[in-house]
């Protein structure tokens, strides 16, 4: 699970963790407290496949609905070997508060499957994807969860558990999940929202602290969906992206790696692996690089309080979901450093899905730069709404995150009152 920590960090622990102390700033009732801090429902799946061999393999799958108050779950599926009960339970809790931080009407869920999608061909792909969203079938739907891509899953398996579900249900139904591809009712925009809101939240805070985006040196951990388009778009606004990495290697150029061929290299070879006109550094150099913004942009837990003491930048943008422990962000906090919490911070991708599914539902399709405004008008109105907590309260910028969703939520749960 760990990006470069050396022990293992239980990432549903930082979740519990991040809830209490937005609970105790927000002087929360305990009542309430017992009523949304815990997962509704945990679903444990067995996912046997006919592998290409003939041989049987049985993988192990999940569905959490953390919590359904201000409306139907919503998250991601993860397919990746350290995918485990724990770490779905962390992802779905945070994307409960992150629904609430950007104001939209979804609570949280997530999915994954234990598996090395890597080391499986496409049939086996879709035979474990159709297998797994059958079993989680009775959990989806969109009025009731709505899952979506997250590491390692993409448009096409957003496709086929959209065709398993319809073909069982006997007619379509394109809002059960997000991030679908367009000719199936994808949204315009989905692909690149999550880098495109971690941008928007990156410029807020570059104006926010006095620091031009022409010139600032920018690093990327995980150059997968959200740390590519992140770079890219900063790139194109003349920020210098001097460092990227992904699973296999880390890379880095003083004057600026040429980001549109970094793309395109990844997309031929599946790797930045090969890349001319770089030089290789270890994953551990490239979190200490001196620059402007770090972009961690691959899993959990990869600043940790071991290497947070060597880290030299101004702000980190969390495009991925929980990559910088409790013990680090004191560390980083100390230090200066501007956080853009992960909850804030990669929100355009849950923020784009839920136009997908309002334009699903409607069966009415937005124009891609509708969609990019409508993102835009989101994530600044969202980070102002946080930033104004962070300089009001005097907290740092994940407390003032989690205390504005933590407090929607809370609120949407007392009006509700407890069933039965
Ligand atoms: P992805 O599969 O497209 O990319 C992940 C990238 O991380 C890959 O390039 C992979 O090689 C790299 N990687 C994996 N382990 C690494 C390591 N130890 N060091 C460096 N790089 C490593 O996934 P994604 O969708 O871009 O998701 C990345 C993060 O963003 C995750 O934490 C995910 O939960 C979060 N996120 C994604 C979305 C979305 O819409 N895709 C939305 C919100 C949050």
């Amino acid at each position: 699970m760990s990006a470069t920590a050396t022990k293992p960090i239980n990432a549903y622990d930082v979740a519990l963790e991040n809830f209490d102390l937005a609970a105790n700033a927000l002087g929360l009732d305990d009542n309430i407290r017992a009523m949304i801090k815990y997962p509704e429902r945990i679903l444990c799946v067995s996912v046997p496949v006919r592998m290409d061999t003939g041989k049987i393999v049985r993988f192990e799958g999940y569905r959490v609905q953390h919590n359904t108050m201000r409306g139907p779950a919503k998250g991601g599926i993860r397919y990746h070997p350290n995918v485990n009960m724990d770490e779905v339970k962390a992802l779905a809790t945070w994307m409960t508060w992150k629904c609430a931080v950007v104001n939209i009407p979804f609570g949280g869920g997530k999915g994954g499957v234990t598996c090395n999608p890597k080391e499986m061909s496409m049939g086996e792909l879709e035979r474990m994807t159709r297998r797994y969203a059958t079993s989680i079938l009775p959990l989806i739907g969109p009025e009731k969860d709505i899952p979506a891509p997250d590491v390692y899953t993409t448009p096409q398996i957003m496709a086929w558990i959209m065709d398993t579900y319809s073909m069982n249900k006997g007619y379509p139904v394109h809002g059960v999940v997000t991030g679908k591809p367009i000719s199936l009712g994808g949204s315009l925009g989905r692909n690149e929202a999550t880098g495109r809101g971690v941008y928007f939240t990156t410029l807020s805070s570059c104006e926010h602290l006095g620091i031009l985006v022409k010139g600032a040196r920018v690093v990327v951990q995980g150059f997968g969906n959200a740390g590519s388009v992140a770079a890219h778009l900063l790139d194109s606004a003349s920020a210098i992206v001097i460092g990227a990495s992904d699973s296999r290697i880390a890379l880095y150029n003083r004057n600026g790696l040429d980001i549109p061929k970094l793309i395109m290299h990844k997309e031929r070879t599946g790797s930045l692996k090969g890349f001319p006109a770089a030089e290789e550094i270890t994953p551990e150099e490239l979190l200490s690089l001196e620059c402007e913004i770090l972009i961690p942009a691959a899993l959990e837990n990869a600043i940790t309080e071991e290497n947070a003491p060597a880290v030299h930048t101004k702000i980190i943008a969390e495009a991925a979901n929980g990559p910088v422990t409790p013990e680090a962000d004191r560390i980083l906090n100390q230090k200066g450093v501007f956080l853009i919490p992960d909850i804030l911070c990669n929100a355009g991708g849950v923020t784009v899905s839920y136009f997908e599914w309002v334009q699903d539902e409607n069966h009415l399709f937005w124009d891609e730069q509708d969609v990019n405004a409508k993102l835009e008008k989101v994530m600044t109105r969202s980070f102002a709404d946080v930033l104004r907590i962070h300089t009001d309260k005097k907290v740092d910028m994940r407390l003032a995150a989690n205390m504005l969703g933590v407090s929607r939520v809370a609120e949407a749960s007392r009006v509700r009152g407890l069933y039965p």
